[in-house]
């Protein structure tokens, strides 16, 4: 056996062996095109299957690339799904649908302020928020048509994200700034009035949650829903109020 020869075959077994380790060391983010390199595990709560900027978006926004739908995007949808509600209460999946998010406010449990909600797990953040939107007084019909909006914007996107993470996450963020966080004013206070505006996380598993609870009171409704409004998101402003002025709707406070 020349020298040659083994070098040669311990070259060739290094490269299998590393061929062989586990191929997690050697991943790239999953984005098409992306180029940097997939995270390491960590206590984070961000996807290991994307760089951190993907991971980041992919949390904030359902997708890792796609971003979430602007207000003036949706809200067309949503004045055409209210008004839809409204023109069908008495068919019965829309009472369905209107009673189960009723459900979620029921069994919500005790409200309690967006500043003591840190820490808590995102099942119990998510549960937290149809207290919130229950103590608010925000009508359930809201609510229904949120998911509608959501179904009817992706079914209309060329370049939708058609998976049902992408739905909940943007279903749960609209749904999450019809009564959101808690707001504290001072009049006085170093250099003027003192504001302190909590919104409780808008990215993450709690939106995941909030945006299951929302698929969930209304799906059935969408699956058997025969004549969703389709004409009237043609016509509409992109500026139009998103629910029609009868119904209530907190206001989200002004700054300053
Ligand atoms: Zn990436």
């Amino acid at each position: 056996m020349t020298k040659s020869w083994t070098r040669r075959r311990h070259r060739k077994e290094n490269v299998k062996g590393r061929a062989a380790e586990p191929s997690h060391m050697f991943k790239n983010c999953r984005v098409v095109g992306c180029k940097h390199p997939a995270r390491a595990g960590t206590q984070d709560g961000l996807d290991t299957r994307f760089c951190r900027s993907h991971a980041d978006h992919y949390a904030r926004h359902g997708s890792p690339y796609k971003r979430s739908y602007s207000a003036a995007e949706i809200n067309p949808y949503r004045r055409a799904a209210v008004e839809w509600l409204l023109a069908n209460k008495s068919d019965r999946w829309v009472a369905n649908s209107i009673q189960r998010v009723a459900t979620l406010y029921t069994n919500a449990g005790p409200h309690e302020e967006a500043f003591r909600l840190r820490g808590l797990p995102p099942r119990e953040r998510a549960t937290k928020a149809w207290a919130r939107l229950r103590k608010h007084d925000i009508d359930p019909l809201l609510v229904v048509s949120v998911w509608l909006a959501v179904e009817m914007m992706v079914r209309d996107d060329i370049q939708g994200v058609d998976t049902v993470e992408f739905k909940r996450v943007q279903a749960a963020k609209v749904v999450h700034r019809l009564a959101s966080g808690t707001h504290k004013r001072w009049a006085q206070g170093v250099g003027g009035a003192k504001e302190l505006h909590v919104y409780p996380a808008s990215r993450g598993n709690v939106l995941r949650y909030i945006g299951k609870d929302v698929q969930g009171a209304a799906e059935l409704l969408y699956a058997n829903a025969k004549d969703l409004p389709t004409a009237n998101i043609e016509k509409a402003n992109a500026s139009a109020r998103p629910t029609p002025r009868r119904i209530k709707v907190r206001r989200r406070q002004r700054k300053g």
